[in-house]
């Protein structure tokens, strides 16, 4: 079953001077550890998604024969149903499937460049109401700064360093 292993391996000190509980998850020195008891072997492959990891970070790119088979991040979350970030959207109205694919949008930009960063599900099933879950802290933010730029209403976002969540919220009065 799944734990909570995201805030293992983060002793390092930088991280201690930048410490909120509450803050902006922009940063890339946030690293998901998610079920990663280990550090990783250079080069390692994902065998679900295909990305490559080496030099320290995950990529898309073949990977090199010596790689060794394992699961990233991303993909353990997506097993396990397991979130790093949740944007919820009230007051869609109308625009909600204009909104899915502004989010689509978003994560193939943000997937392109970051092979962990993913939309895991979209909740449509409630009237008025989206609820986007990714596999990363950065994509929710990512979302939900375009759905101002495109829509304005009113944005929150909440950061749990410590477990390495975010939570975004997009609302706009009808
Ligand atoms: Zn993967």
């Amino acid at each position: 079953m799944s734990t909570r292993k995201a805030s293992t391996n983060m002793t390092a000190s930088p991280r201690k001077a930048n410490r909120r509980r509450f803050g902006r998850a922009q940063a890339d020195h946030y690293i998901d550890t998610y079920k990663q008891v280990a550090k990783l072997h250079e080069p390692t492959y994902c065998s679900q998604c295909g990305a490559t990891y080496g030099d320290g970070r995950w990529r898309w790119m073949p990977h090199p024969e010596n790689a060794k088979p394992s699961l990233c991040p991303a993909c353990h979350r997506i097993n396990d149903r397991y979130p790093a970030g949740i944007v919820t959207l009230t007051g869609v109205g109308a625009l909600k499937d204009e909104m899915v694919r502004l989010a689509r949008n978003q994560e193939e930009a943000e997937k392109a460049e970051h092979p962990l960063n993913r939309i895991m599900a979209i909740d449509d099933t409630i009237d008025d109401r989206l609820e986007i879950s990714t596999t990363d802290i950065h994509l929710p933010r990512r979302i939900g700064d375009a759905l101002r730029r495109s829509y304005h209403g009113k944005v929150t976002e909440d950061f749990d360093e410590g477990n390495y969540f975010v939570r975004v919220t997009w609302h706009k009065e009808l």
